[in-house]
């Protein structure tokens, strides 16, 4: 008799179970309809307003046998979860989003295409030095193939006290070299006051990994009728990435490309981790070309094939990688730089040109 009587209660909880499960399900969607009128206005998804005043009204209405606290943390569980729900429908409709645009986004430029089928070469000495130091390196790189050209004129440096870069003067050496060898030019700006003179010169603009949280530089490129490489943060997630990139698709700059490049762990035998996993995620919830920067990750020369080949392997729409005519005195990044040779043996390995 008892036995019955605790199988039939049993069978009432498994029923209330299967309601309360339709309940949060209805719920659920409710839910997810506030979130894309939310993102549809631009209305901030969390109001703690709302929050506090639906919890007065259940806690008042609880007749037990739960406590107030405890109905009230049940229901706060709840709420976190509706909140990501609403979050999750939000970014969806973000611009970067692969949900709202299926197809890759293909930056062209120069009858050079970024984010098509084939893959991109980006090389070049970390800094900009010299006119004649740029000259020998273009020289060389035009004869491998190479259609993109990168150099820093101003340079973000951890100490003040190292080579900060040739600015304007550096800037001009890039343009007379992309005359004389006809290459597309990619080089960094770091402070908004310089934005309109690096455009001037630059084809393409780079955001450096330190630069990446700087939302008021990412505003105005996003005024800018230039492509925009934006390198990750060395300690950002992939969802901070993509929110940065977004700061500049919302301001009307749709021709954005992304640049893995390594984050820091607490690794020590490269300079940044190389996040492979961040290149077929990021292909998957966003629709923008990502270029994968080997020297910034290694630090390092000796692995650059294998690596650059596991990042294009991984889905990588280009590779990006440091080149110098004398490594050994390179006034930045030395010990990363491929020298002239090895770079060409490095185009062969990876069989992309
Ligand atoms: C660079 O590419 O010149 C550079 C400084 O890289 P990062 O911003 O990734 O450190
Ligand atoms: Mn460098």
């Amino acid at each position: 008799m008892e036995k019955k009587s605790l199988s039939e209660m049993r069978e009432e909880i498994d029923r209330l179970n299967l309601e309360i499960l339709e309940l949060l399900s209805r719920r659920g969607k409710v839910v997810q309809a506030i979130g894309f009128l939310k993102a549809n206005r631009g209305i901030e998804t969390f109001d703690p307003e709302r929050e506090s005043l639906m919890l007065e009204t259940i806690t008042s209405h609880n007749r037990g046998p739960f406590s107030d606290e405890i109905i009230q943390k049940l229901f706060k569980q709840i709420f976190e979860a509706s909140m990501s729900l609403m979050k999750e429908e939000v970014t969806q409709e973000f611009l970067f989003s692969r949900r709202r645009k299926k197809e890759n986004t293909i930056i062209e430029l120069e009858g050079l295409t970024i984010g098509g089928d084939k893959p991109v070469l980006i090389a070049g000495p970390c800094s900009v030095e010299s006119f004649r130091q740029m000259d020998a390196i273009a020289g060389f790189l035009v004869e491998c193939g190479v259609k993109i050209l990168r150099g820093g004129a101003f340079k973000p440096r951890t100490s003040p006290y190292t080579f900060q870069g040739l600015r304007k003067k550096g800037l001009e050496i890039l343009r007379q070299i992309s005359e004389k060898y006809d290459l597309i030019i990619i080089t960094e700006v770091m402070d908004p006051r310089h934005l309109e003179l690096v455009a001037e010169y630059a084809d393409i603009l780079q955001i450096g990994s330190r630069n990446m949280h700087n939302y008021e530089l990412l505003k105005e490129l996003g005024e800018v009728k230039r492509p925009i490489m934006l390198k990750r943060g060395f300690m950002s997630t992939m969802e901070e990435f993509l929110y940065s990139a977004e700061y500049i698709l919302s301001r009307g700059n749709s021709n954005v490309i992304l640049c893995e490049r390594g984050i820091r762990t607490f690794e020590r035998w490269t300079r940044n981790t190389l996040d492979i996993s961040a290149i077929p995620i990021l292909k998957n919830e966003c629709h923008l070309p990502i270029i994968v920067d080997i020297s910034h990750a290694l630090g390092r020369t000796d692995v650059s094939a294998p690596i650059a080949r596991a990042a294009l392997a991984a889905g990588a729409d280009g590779i990006m990688v440091e080149t110098h005519n004398n490594p050994a005195v390179a006034l930045s990044d030395g010990d990363q730089q491929l020298s002239l040779p090895e770079f060409r043996e490095f185009c062969r390995a990876i069989n992309i040109m």
